[in-house]
């Protein structure tokens, strides 16, 4: 039993096959460039920390660190696998004191994080966040921008009419005051609430807003709305992240309901869903949020700081169109030993003109090399044999268009440079 588990990959956890790749590339290209044109740097950060930060920065009664994390000790110390990406980059912001050395500063990751949750369609036990951190900057402007940059990604990425759901959970203040409205409303109530919302009356009752179970949805009917303990000055921070938003032209929903998993929120929370049909219940492409209180919390200055984390797997499958692309350009399929160094040299001046190829060099017959050509998709193949060498041409296969023709040995690699350059096949 023991022999059969240990070649299987463990459970929640993925593979991405070379097949799978050229899509993943693609999203993380348009990631890197939608942050770069918004002026974000890539920070790595590593996959292990020491466990009390998550502790400490998510929260103590959050599923994330309740229930997720892949936690162990080595050396003495407890450790444990990342998460999600906020914690680390407040932690490497604090450490290497760079608010310091300039006022703002814009964060972006990419990369997987690890929670023990129970897999199912769109969520696993290692996936794939983007994600990005703005700190320095309180002004609801940049949530705006954040925001309004992220439905951009989305519509490059393919993404049809995601949905912007917004929400005001105010400052640290007005957090603390509605936990409490929260609690002495539920209070009487306690015995109807689930198990695990039972114990979090006491320690966390803000958490009971976003269970999933329908005993609490309940017992929160009627419950105090967030909008009645917000102050001026959280009102007026929304009021303007809204006007924004209305100026660059985003749609959203105001949603009062949505608070979020994690505790380290201050003002505005938000979402952006996918299309329902493709994602289920997994539906929530990217979640973020002001946090003006972590940098401060975890040794710092007293920074704001805005932040989101999508995940990459639920946008590969909210944009999947079913299209494939060539693994390479040219097929060589060389006839014989003679032709397979000829294939050889010819393959790698191709390559020297940025041309992908692939030689066939396992001396296989002509019907079964253009069958892996066929499989990897490639445009064009090359047929050489012994009279193409002494001719001093080769045959090349138009696989889309099957047409063949003879060119020069010393005009083939100007020619299909130039094609492929200019998309025509
Ligand atoms: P969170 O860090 O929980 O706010 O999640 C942010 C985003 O990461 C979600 O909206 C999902 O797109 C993605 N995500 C979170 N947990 C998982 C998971 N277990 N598997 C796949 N994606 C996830």
């Amino acid at each position: 039993m023991a022999e059969k588990t240990s070649v299987r990959a463990v459970k929640g956890m993925n593979d991405v096959l070379p097949g799978e790749i050229a899509r993943w590339h693609r999203l993380e290209a348009l990631f890197r460039r939608s942050m770069a044109l918004t002026g974000y740097r890539e920070v790595r950060t590593p996959f292990v920390e020491h466990k009390p930060l998550f502790v400490r920065a998510i929260g103590e009664v959050t599923d994330v660190v309740e229930k997720e994390m892949y936690a162990f000790t080595r050396h003495h110390d407890e450790l444990a696998l990342r998460p999600e990406g906020t914690a680390g980059a407040v932690r490497a912001y604090v450490e290497h004191k760079v608010a310091n050395a300039e006022p703002v500063s814009r964060w972006y990751y990419l990369g997987p994080m690890f929670r023990a949750e129970r897999p199912q369609a769109g969520r696993y036990r290692q996936f794939w966040q983007y994600g990005a951190e703005c700190f320095g900057d309180a002004g609801p402007g940049s949530d705006a921008e954040m925001i309004a940059e992220l439905c951009a990604f989305l519509s490059a990425a393919g993404v049809t009419a995601p949905r912007v759901l917004l929400n005001s959970i105010g400052g640290p203040g007005t957090r603390v005051a509605y936990t409490e409205a929260v609690r002495a409303y539920l209070e009487p109530k306690k015995a109807q609430l689930s198990e695990d919302s039972q114990k979090r009356l006491e320690k966390n009752a803000l958490r009971i807003l976003d269970s999933k179970a329908p005993e609490d949805h309940a017992a929160l009917e009627g419950a105090p709305t967030l909008e009645s303990v917000l102050d001026e000055a959280d009102k007026d921070h929304f009021k303007n992240l809204l006007g924004h938003l209305d100026a660059l032209g985003v749609t959203y929903e105001v949603d009062p309901k949505l608070v979020r998993g994690l505790d380290y929120y201050t003002r505005t929370l938000f979402e952006i869903k996918g299309a329902k049909e493709k994602l289920g219940a997994g539906d929530t492409l990217i979640g973020g949020g002001r946090y003006d209180g972590m940098v401060e919390q975890l040794g710092g200055a007293s920074v704001p700081a805005i932040g989101f984390a999508g995940g990459l797997e639920r946008l590969l499958i909210a944009t999947d169109d079913g299209e494939k692309k060539p693994v390479v350009s040219v097929f060589l399929a060389p006839m014989g030993s003679p032709a397979t160094t000829y294939a050889l040299v010819l393959a790698r001046e191709l390559r020297a003109h940025g041309v992908t190829c692939d030689v066939d060099t396992r001396g296989a017959n002509l019907k079964s090399m253009l069958r892996r050509a066929t499989s990897l998709e490639a445009p064009y193949g090359i047929l050489v044999g012994d009279a193409e060498i002494a001719a001093g041409v080769v045959e090349v296969k138009d696989l889309n268009a099957r047409t063949q023709e003879k060119i020069a040995r010393s005009e083939v690699v100007r020619v299909l440079a130039d094609r492929l350059a200019k998309g025509t096949p």
